[in-house]
């Protein structure tokens, strides 16, 4: 006999096929689509709601509500912790239809539907001579609704800041169906309580974002690009400090160690520098009028002067871009290090990344696993990532040591265990070694309070979770290329 929750979780799928006529899937290929995101773990939603207006989002919500049902929004599903799927079944929302742009150039806002892809809104913007700086590597497929409730970040925060310094305001639900507007398109705003901005991060737990207002800036005048290559990861990390204590202010300032830098050339084919091997990393862009960018390149030229044993400056936009491009498939290089990775997106002072990289290149040693890192050296936040074989006891066991042992050292030298990745279901286990009880029944509350029945995104952030408990899922996504 079917159980009553089953019972009800039937009717409730049946009163919103009523309420929303062709956009309730079922299928086995669109509930798959919707178990996964770059954690590729897969946890099958019992159906796919494709929402085409922001109201449907409060329909779709008014009914999970009164039903109990769990509901998960989803934008790209590029989130790289788990937080897009959905873990305790229920309705997977799919907001990608949300796709409308607004820009006002005047007030340089534009309004965006949550289901706007990052890099279209940049080039729309772009388009309209301002410049939306938030650029996560995945900004060709990531939504602005999932950058929103992520806080992503990028290549350019070292200059330009996160998602968080851009989001003026945005419109959305409540668990329970209700419409709220935390501020406006306007560029002050004091109104009661800052909810606005306990949303963004919240990984969908807290409500659903169906439009934003966002800041835009002027475009910078110029862009120019040089690479870098030091003898030693120790060498690389304390030039940028140096560097940024020198004045020299880069818009984009990332790092790769020499075994990044391998796995990266192997991926794409093609050296970065022709005449070395066994090198990290610097990529640094400089933007600004032609007459700011001229003074920074000279004082970026005197200062690596002695530094590097090799550099490279870029020849146009598409030399620069291709060198970016080079930087973004990091992530999916190196694979050829092991068919699994844990990934964490660590942030620790900017004078203490030497000595993390040193404690990473021990962890390698140690526990005998390849330990790739690389990241917005810029704001101190390097991915590391420990590879290895699934399929091997003892590989299985070290790289979950190796984990722990490196969230530990990030927290002891003052850091934080994920800086805009989030925590979804990968970094629950180290929650407690970033926040005290206090602060967890703190957030604990909040979330309670806003979602009294936990229908939103339940089981992230707060449960208990083991991610290399679990078997990953063979699945091709557009941004592995
Ligand atoms: C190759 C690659 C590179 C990446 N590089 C970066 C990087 O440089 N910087 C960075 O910050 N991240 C990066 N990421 C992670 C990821 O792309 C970002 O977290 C991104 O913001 C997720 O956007 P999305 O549209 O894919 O959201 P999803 O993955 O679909 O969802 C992510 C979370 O947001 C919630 N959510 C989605 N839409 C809404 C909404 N409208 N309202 C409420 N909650 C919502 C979901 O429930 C989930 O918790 C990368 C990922 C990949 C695969």
């Amino acid at each position: 006999m079917a159980s009553k929750k089953s019972t009800l979780a039937a009717t409730a799928l049946r009163a919103l096929r009523r309420k929303l006529p062709g956009r309730v899937s079922v299928t086995q290929a669109a509930r798959f689509k919707a178990s996964v995101d770059n954690l590729r773990l897969s946890f099958w939603p019992d159906a796919v709601v494709r929402v085409e207006a922001a109201q449907e989002v409060g329909m779709v919500l008014k009914l999970a509500h009164e039903y109990g049902i769990p509901v998960t929004a989803r934008g790209a599903g590029s989130s790289a912790t788990g937080s897009a799927v959905p873990l305790r079944r229920g309705w997977a929302l799919d907001l990608t239809a949300l796709d409308g742009v607004k820009i006002d150039r005047v007030a340089r806002i534009a309004t965006v539907g949550a289901g706007v892809v990052t890099a279209d809104l940049q080039t729309r913007v772009e388009r309209a001579g301002l410049f939306y700086p938030p650029d996560p590597s995945s900004k060709k497929y990531s939504t602005i609704g999932g950058n929103i409730a992520c806080n992503a970040g990028g290549m350019r925060c070292v200059k330009y800041g996160v998602t968080r310094d851009y989001v003026l305001g945005w419109s959305g639900f409540l668990a329970d169906g209700s419409p709220v507007q935390w501020g406006l398109p306007l560029k002050k705003y004091v109104s009661g309580l800052n909810l606005r901005d306990l949303w963004i991060g919240s990984e969908g737990t807290l409500g659903v974002v169906t439009e934003a207002h966002l800041r835009l800036v002027a475009k910078p005048e110029q862009r120019w690009m040089g690479l870098y290559a030091f003898k030693s990861e120790s060498s690389a990390l304390r030039a940028v400090r140096e560097l940024l204590k020198a004045g020299i202010e880069p818009s984009i300032l990332e790092f790769m160690d020499c075994q990044t830098v391998a796995c990266a050339e192997a991926y794409t084919g093609k050296p970065l520098l022709s005449d070395t091997s066994g090198v990290s990393i610097l990529l640094i862009e400089l933007d600004g009028s032609a007459g700011e960018l001229r003074k920074q390149r000279a004082a970026l030229r005197a200062f690596m002067l002695d530094r590097t044993v090799a550099q490279r400056e870029a020849r146009g936009e598409m030399q620069a871009e291709a060198l970016l491009q080079v930087r973004r498939t990091c992530s999916q290089s190196m694979y050829s290090l092991g068919d699994t990775k844990l990934n964490e997106d660590v942030v620790v002072p900017i004078e203490k990344q030497a000595e993390l990289i040193r404690y990473t290149i021990a962890l390698k040693k140690e526990i005998g696993l390849p330990t790739p890192t690389y990241g917005h050296a810029g704001d101190g936040n390097l991915h590391v990532h420990i590879m290895y074989n699934r399929g091997d006891a003892s590989q299985s066991k070290r790289a979950k040591r190796g984990i722990k042992k490196l969230m530990r050292k990030v927290v002891e030298l003052g850091g934080v265990i994920t800086g805009e990745h989030g925590i979804g279901l990968a970094k629950v286990p180290f929650m407690g070694l970033q926040h005290s009880a206090a602060e967890i029944a703190a957030m604990r509350a909040v979330k309670d309070a806003l979602d009294p029945k936990g229908i939103l995104n339940p089981g992230k952030i707060f449960e208990p979770f083991e991610v290399w408990d679990h078997e990953p899922v063979a699945v091709k996504f557009s941004w592995d290329h």
